[in-house]
């Protein structure tokens, strides 16, 4: 396009049809938005939309003050909004949507409209992966798909894109009519055909015939479509069909031959996703490998390989455009503040079945802490809303929830209905704006409460947790709990049935906050825990995890808050015993204790020619059971030491076998750490005690081979805070040390070495932005660092910086880092500090 095509004042009120009243025709409208609440880019329009509850009117002034220059009306006196410039049109959504269609049609680009019951949001954003690797793509922003998320959604497209791909969803007969003008596909995409959100369509038939109507005029242009689909199959499909299919598995019953252009076979589970095979139409099978989780992914994998390939793209693009996929990864974010406060947000959609199942998540891990429910109106549930909302007020008030808050129209039959079902209304509240609920919040916030927000995402809810969230720096620690479950799953099948596991979460969990992570693995059946002093084994007790913990360093001094909090003492000298004791009278209890030996670590434990004795004495104490033998490894990390860590088995053995001889057998016996987990059977016994190997990584290379099946667990991000150009000759940070040898454009960002970016990442280190590595120049700061990202397009102030993790295709491991800086990755995860936020992931 030879000239960007742009929209003035004047040309939105032709092409709405409306009248400018006021304000500079020629103003060139740079965004257009309908959320008063949201921010507003410079000379933005601001729709006022009228809704079933709210009429957008009333925010005209609001918007204004977030920084919309102009706004799209439809009554009002003008002079109410003097720094406005305003636009009247008879409704303004159909302007709106008018608008959206005469700007699609400015672009002479394919257009991909995406349909279907499931998957749609799912399959436009592995199609947009794909794409991107050759092309520049427009993509409907999240799950933009309705009356007034697809024209938002077509107004973005600028003529930098090369195709767009756009998602349209439909909740009631007619309104497909609608938004098939305004996307007019070039490519046509059908997910399949279900029951979801269908309370206006009512059935199968009915819902297939809605969908097929975006692509009415298709003409002979292709449709990706499900070949097994027995509702499509009534029609006679639009445009050129083209169907994709899983091939039945081997046990599938029947001889039944699936038939499709695109066929997915030969599909295998790997510890990410699936590895697969797909025949094309020319015959030829290519294998891909997706990396989320779910069966019903493989289908929308397959429709994304079949319109790609469609589309002209490369077999080796498509591969990797699918690999690159990632879920979205914010389903369900927690978050604990200075002030003890833990948020679990996961107000970007509901549901009842998605709103019992986060409950769920708030009781259980609230345990004995207050838990406090806030939750929204469910959306698009048509004729069963009023029983959904009801029934989820039953089921708050069935479940240990303290605390009620219910946000929206909808939501308070969600209060009535858990007030019928025996909650004390006292608990109960109802709010009708984001900033009562604040007020509320703040009133009432105390340490130690667990909140969860759950709401559809048009309800804002999500928009007071991350007002509450936004505090202090932007450094984050993102911390996958699902990683560290699959983690866990897969050293257990390592180790096998007959071996169970501690996992050791000391230095806080190695510095991502143990209870979480203990929590998680509690529920998946993790034996014990072990921490470093009395003191990190107090707050599990206190949270309500009632596994045995070990405390690897225990004080005579501290005896009293081992026995009283029943923590599990590691023991080689008498005066822990002697204190254990003491304490056990005191609380008339019996202390289970493990005895360390000491086979060649030279750090603490019992020399091994000294353990029968002492544990012989320890037998004859009452007060005092042997629960268990240890002992720990010095380099089961290292092949060259190989030869010792075998003769410290062999040495533990020993010890072990004196015991047995002398009528005394500890229950629970241990040696192994992560690296000697992963590479000496031999010294599995009946536990071994993992820390490390939970989050992914690996203690050296020499293991990182034998680690399959787990995968990177923490992700440790911050943002750019400022943009500068610097021209040549000039120098960056303190000291100097580094000087721009052509004009460059250094970014700020908010990680220095207070946070745990190392100092050593100075000049030289590497961070991702815009999925490029981008090298650190100059000295590492104590808050913030430079670096330059000249080779970054469009970098800008409030973009994601990822110090180790993934960003887009590129990956920074802890690894890399440590080798940087000649340490080990325990050191960089335990030096991040309290300040980076520590965000819990799950999907
Ligand atoms: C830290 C520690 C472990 C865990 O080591 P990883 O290498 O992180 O698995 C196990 N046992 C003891 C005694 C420890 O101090």
């Amino acid at each position: 396009m030879s000239q960007s095509p742009q929209l003035t004042l004047e040309q939105i009120a032709r092409l709405t049809g409306g009248e400018l009243l006021c304000g500079d025709a020629d103003l060139v409208i740079s965004e257009i938005g309908t959320d008063s609440r949201a921010p507003f880019a410079q000379n933005s329009l601001f729709v006022a939309l009228d809704g079933e509850h709210f009429d957008g009117h009333r925010f005209i002034t609001e918007a204004s003050e977030k920084g919309a220059a102009a706004a799209l009306v439809s009554h009002g006196d003008p002079l109410a909004y003097p720094d406005v410039a305003l636009i009247r049109v008879d409704d303004t959504l159909e302007a709106l949507q008018r608008l959206a269609a005469s700007w699609r049609g400015l672009f002479d680009v394919p257009v991909v409209g995406i349909t279907g019951s499931n998957g749609k949001t799912i399959v436009k954003d592995m199609l947009a992966s794909i794409l991107a690797q050759e092309q520049t793509v427009f993509r409907s922003p999240g799950s933009y798909n309705s009356q007034i998320g697809v024209p938002l959604s077509l107004l973005g497209i600028r003529p930098e894109h090369d195709i767009a791909v756009i998602e349209a969803g439909i909740s009631r007969i007619g309104e497909m009519e609608r938004l098939e003008p305004m996307i007019r596909p070039t490519l046509g995409i059908i997910t399949n055909i279900g029951l979801a959100h269908a309370a206006g369509l009512n059935d199968l038939a009915t819902t297939a015939r809605e969908k097929l109507e975006l692509f009415a005029n298709l003409d002979d242009r292709p449709l990706i479509y499900p070949a097994e689909s027995k509702p499509l199959g009534r029609y006679k499909l639009p445009g050129t069909p083209v169907s994709f299919a899983i091939a039945p598995g081997k046990d599938a019953p029947g001889d039944e031959k699936t038939d499709a252009d695109y066929l997915v076979e030969r599909v295998a589970q790997t510890s990410q996703g699936f590895a697969f095979s797909v025949q094309f139409p020319d015959g030829a099978h290519h294998p891909f490998a997706l990396n989320v989780p779910g069966r019903h992914n493989l289908a929308n994998a397959a429709a994304a390989i079949a319109a790609a390939d469609t589309l002209g793209v490369s077999v080796e693009a498509i591969r990797e455009g699918l690999a690159a996929f990632e879920l979205s990864p914010l389903r369900l974010e927690m978050h604990t503040t200075q002030e003890g406060v833990t948020f679990i947000n996961d107000a970007y959609s509901s549901d009842p079945v998605s709103a019992r199942a986060a409950l769920s998540v708030l009781e259980h891990y609230a345990g004995q802490q207050r838990a406090i429910a806030i939750l929204g109106d469910m959306l698009d549930l048509g004729a069963r809303s009023t029983a959904a909302h009801r029934q989820l007020g039953q089921v708050v008030a069935h479940t240990g929830i303290d605390r009620l808050i219910c946000y929206g129209e909808r939501a308070q039959t969600i209060g009535k209905a858990a007030q019928t079902a025996g909650m004390t209304a006292d608990h109960i509240d109802c709010v009708d704006s984001i900033d009562t609920l604040h007020d509320l919040l703040e009133r009432e916030l105390r340490s130690g409460d667990v909140v969860l927000f759950k709401a559809s995402r048009t309800m804002g809810l999500e928009r007071a947790a991350e007002r509450l969230l936004e505090s202090v720096a932007p450094a984050r620690l993102y911390i996958d709990l699902n990683a560290i479950r699959d983690n866990y799953h897969a050293i257990r099948r390592h180790v096998g049935d007959g071996t169970g596991l501690i996992a050791v979460v000391k230095s806080f969990g190695y510095g991502n906050d143990s209870t979480r992570v203990s929590q998680t693995l509690a529920r998946e059946g993790v034996d014990a825990l072990a921490v470093a002093y009395a003191d990190e084994g107090i707050p599990l007790r206190k949270r309500g995890l009632t596994l045995p913990i070990l405390v690897t360093n225990a004080l005579a001094s501290e005896a009293d808050k081992l026995v009283k909090y029943d923590l599990t003492p590691l023991v080689y000298s008498r005066g822990v015993v002697d204190a254990l004791r003491t304490q056990a009278r005191r609380f008339s209890k019996r202390v289970h204790v493990h005895l360390e030996v000491d086979t060649g670590m030279n750090r603490v434990g019992l020399k091994p020619d000294e353990t029968l004795s002492f544990a012989r004495e320890l037998a004859a104490i009452d007060e005092i059971v042997i629960e268990g033998l240890m002992t720990h490894f010095a380099a089961a990390d290292d092949p060259d030491e190989d030869a010792f860590t075998r003769q410290q088995i062999d040495t533990f053995k020993t010890v072990l076998d004196q015991l047995h001889a002398e009528g005394i057998h500890p229950n629970v016996v241990h040696a192994a750490n992560t690296a000697g987990a992963w590479r000496f059977p031999d010294a599995h016994f009946d536990r071994v005690r993992v820390g490390l190997g939970l989050y992914g990584l690996s203690p050296t290379p020499a293991v990182s081979r034998e680690t399959d099946g787990t995968h990177a667990a923490l992700a440790f991000t911050t943002r750019i805070i400022h943009l500068k150009d610097v021209a040549a000759g000039e120098t960056v940070g303190y000291n100097r040390t580094w000087t721009a040898e052509q004009p460059r454009t250094i970014a700020t960002i908010a990680a220095g070495y207070n946070d745990g970016f190392p100092r050593f990442m100075s000049n030289g280190g590497e961070v991702l932005i815009g999925g490029r590595r981008c090298p650190v120049v100059g000295n590492v700061c104590m808050d913030v660092s430079m670096v330059d990202v000249t080779d970054v397009p469009n970098a800008k102030v409030g973009d994601e910086v990822v110090i180790f993790g993934h960003q887009g295709s590129e990956a920074i491991t802890v690894d890399e880092i440590a080798g940087r800086g000649g340490t080990i990755s325990y050191e960089l995860l335990c030096n991040i500090s309290p300040r980076v936020r520590r965000i819990f992931v799950r999907q």
